[in-house]
């Protein structure tokens, strides 16, 4: 592709806090043709018959909408507990440091259903994980896990080995 998407995204130094460093995709987003290309590109390694897009707060909400508008399917949005107004489910996962949890409305998702899961950055793979549980919990069928950008030294791909990965960027 003569297209760069990696030019869009930029590098922040110890954000949120010192040894990180941050993905920032607001360059990618302000750009009309990079919005453009990069929902292209994400939509040639997603598959076409899908029933929702399920995008994890916040950044996931991005290029999870645009995707479930190009598929034809649904949008599912994973919000931090408190947020979202109906019941919901909620999964608790490890952090290096404490826990964390997420939250999905019970009636997001149809037993049966084809899901994509969407975020902009895979890291370790904790956060992705949960989500797949919330899906399954609701009864869908995760087909992939979608993310913009990988972080391959954190190794995430560990902790989802039954589900099929896929994204556009690995650093
Ligand atoms: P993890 O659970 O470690 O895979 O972390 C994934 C979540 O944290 C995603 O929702 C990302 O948006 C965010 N995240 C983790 N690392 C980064 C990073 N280096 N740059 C931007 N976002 C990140």
């Amino acid at each position: 592709m003569s297209f760069k998407i990696e030019k869009y995204i930029r590098d922040i130094k110890d954000f949120p806090k010192p040894g990180i460093i941050f993905k920032d995709i607001t360059p990618l987003l302000a750009d009309a043709k990079a919005l453009q290309q990069t929902t292209q590109a994400l939509l040639q390694i997603v598959p076409a018959s899908i029933d929702k897009v399920v995008g994890i707060e916040a950044r996931g909400f991005f290029f999870g909408t645009l995707l479930a508008e190009h598929l034809n399917a649904g949008f599912v949005p994973i919000r931090k507990p408190g947020k979202l107004p109906f019941k919901t489910y909620t999964e608790t996962y490890d952090l290096e440091y404490g826990t964390d949890s997420l939250s999905m409305h019970i009636d997001a998702i149809k037993p049966g259903e084809k899901v994509l899961i969407h975020d902009d950055v895979l890291a370790t793979g904790g956060t992705a994980a949960a989500v797949a549980k919330l899906v399954e919990k609701a009864g869908g069928k995760v087909v992939m896990l979608n993310f913009l950008i990988e972080l391959s030294f954190l190794s995430g791909r560990d902790k989802l080995k039954a589900y099929k990965i896929t994204s556009l960027l690995t650093f």
